[in-house]
C-alpha cells in the first residue's frame, strides 16, 4: 500500500448475503475518491484485490489528467452463486455511507440500475443517472472517446475527413453503441461487433454500422480501432494482427502490459491512453457532486480533446508512446499535489 500510495484498503465479508468485496481508496489528497463498483466472477480473493488496486489507482490518474479535484477509489464484489444481490449492495452501501464522503461510488461492470437503487437506499455517496442527477454517464464516456478519436486523427493527418475514415468499434454496449452512432452521424464508415451476436447485429443495424463476427474485427484494415468492451485486449497476439493507425476508445486497461505500448509504437500504431479518453463519466459524476452542476457534452469534449492533445504533444516531444507519457505525467501531478 505504501509503495503504490494507497490510503485505505478494506476487505468486506457479510455472512447474511454471502458478500465478499474490497474497497480501495487510492487518493483523497485534494478531494474525495471516485470510482464505481465492479461485480465480476473473480477466481480468487487475490485476483479481486489486485483488480481493485489497479482500478482505483487508474481512477486517480484519470482525475488528475481530466482536471477533476478528486482522487481514485473503487469497489469490487466477488460474484458467485448464491450471492444475495439486494442484501449485498445494501451492505456495501452502508459501508460507503460509513466512510462519510471520502468515497463516492457508482456504476461499473455488473452494477446496474437495480444495484444503484439498493446503494442509494443506504448512502448519499453514490452517482445515479436520471434528470435529477449528473446526466447520462454512458453518453458522457462516448462523447469523450469521440473527442479523443478526433484529436488523434487531427494529430496524425492534420485534419479529419470523416467520410474517408473507417472505424472499428469493439463492443456495442452502453458506450460502444453511442460512439458508433456518433461516428456514423459525422459520416465515418463504421464496422462494429459484439460478443453477443444477436444483440450486436440488431444494435449495429440500429446505429447504421456494419456488423462483423466477434474476433474478426481485430484483422480488419481500418483507420481507428475503438475498444469499448473489456480490458486486456492489446497483447502479443492481437498487436500482430491489428491493422489500425489509431487505437482509442472507452474500455479500461486495454493494454495487457505496459510494454505493449512500446510494441504498438514500434509498429507505427498510435494508442491513446484509455484513462485519458474514457474520463467522460468521471467528469460528469464527480463535478455533479463537487460543484452541483450537470456538465454538458460540449464541455466533456473540450476537456478530453485538451488532455489528449497535451499528452500527444508531450509524447512527440519526448519520443515516447502516449501511454507511458500519460502515466508519468499523471504520477508526477499526483506526487506534487500530495506534497501541497
Ligand atoms: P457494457 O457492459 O454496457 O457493454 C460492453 C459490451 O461489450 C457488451 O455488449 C458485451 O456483450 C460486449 N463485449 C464483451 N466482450 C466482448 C468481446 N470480446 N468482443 C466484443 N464485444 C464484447 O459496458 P459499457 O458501459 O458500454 O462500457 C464499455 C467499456 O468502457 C468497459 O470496459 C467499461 O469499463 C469502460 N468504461 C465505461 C464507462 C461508462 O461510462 N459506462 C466509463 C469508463 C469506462
Amino acid at each position: 500500500m505504501s509503495r503504490e500510495g494507497f490510503e485505505e484498503v478494506v476487505g468486506l465479508h457479510d455472512r447474511n448475503s454471502g458478500l465478499r468485496a474490497f474497497i480501495a481508496i487510492h487518493d483523497t489528497s485534494v478531494g474525495p475518491a471516485f470510482g464505481g463498483i465492479r461485480r465480476w466472477g473473480y477466481l480468487s480473493e487475490r485476483a479481486a484485490l489486485m483488480d481493485v488496486l489497479r482500478l482505483s489507482r487508474a481512477m486517480t490518474r484519470k482525475c488528475v489528467l481530466a482536471g477533476v479535484p478528486g482522487g481514485g477509489g473503487k469497489a469490487v464484489i466477488l460474484d458467485e452463486p448464491g450471492l444475495d444481490l439486494e442484501k449485498a449492495y445494501r451492505y456495501i452501501g452502508r459501508c460507503v455511507e460509513g466512510m462519510g464522503g471520502r468515497f463516492y461510488t457508482g456504476p461499473d461492470v455488473g452494477t446496474d440500475d437495480d444495484a444503484l437503487d439498493r446503494l442509494s437506499a443506504e448512502t448519499r455517496f453514490v452517482t445515479r443517472t436520471g434528470d435529477d442527477g449528473p446526466g447520462e454517464l454512458g453518453e458522457a464516456t462516448a462523447a469523450g472517446a469521440f473527442a479523443g478519436i478526433r484529436a488523434g486523427l487531427e494529430h496524425l493527418d492534420g485534419e479529419v475527413d470523416w467520410s474517408a475514415r473507417r472505424i472499428v468499434v469493439q463492443g456495442l454496449g452502453g458506450v460502444g453503441q453511442r460512439l458508433a452512432r456518433r461516428l456514423v452521424e459525422v459520416g465515418a464508415s463504421v464496422v462494429a461487433t459484439d460478443i453477443d451476436v444477436e444483440y450486436g447485429r440488431a444494435t449495429a443495424k440500429a446505429v447504421g454500422a456494419e456488423f462483423v463476427e466477434p474476433s474478426t474485427e481485430v484483422d480488419l484494415p481500418c483507420d481507428v480501432f475503438a475498444p469499448c468492451a473489456l480490458g486486456g485486449i492489446l497483447h502479443d497476439v492481437t498487436i500482430e494482427r491489428l491493422q489500425a493507425r489509431l487505437i482509442a476508445g472507452a474500455a479500461n486497461n486495454v493494454l495487457a502490459k505496459i510494454h505493449h505500448a512500446d510494441k504498438l509504437a514500434e509498429r507505427g500504431v498510435l494508442l491513446l491512453p484509455d484513462f485519458v479518453t474514457n474520463a467522460g463519466a468521471l467528469i460528469r459524476g464527480a463535478l455533479w457532486h463537487l460543484e452541483g452542476r450537470q456538465v454538458s457534452i460540449e464541455e466533456i469534449e473540450t476537456r478530453i480533446a485538451a488532455s489528449t492533445t497535451e499528452v500527444l504533444s508531450l509524447s512527440a516531444a519526448e519520443g515516447r508512446p502516449p501511454a507511458r507519457v500519460a502515466r508519468d505525467l499523471a504520477d508526477a501531478r499526483i506526487a506534487a499535489r500530495r506534497k501541497r
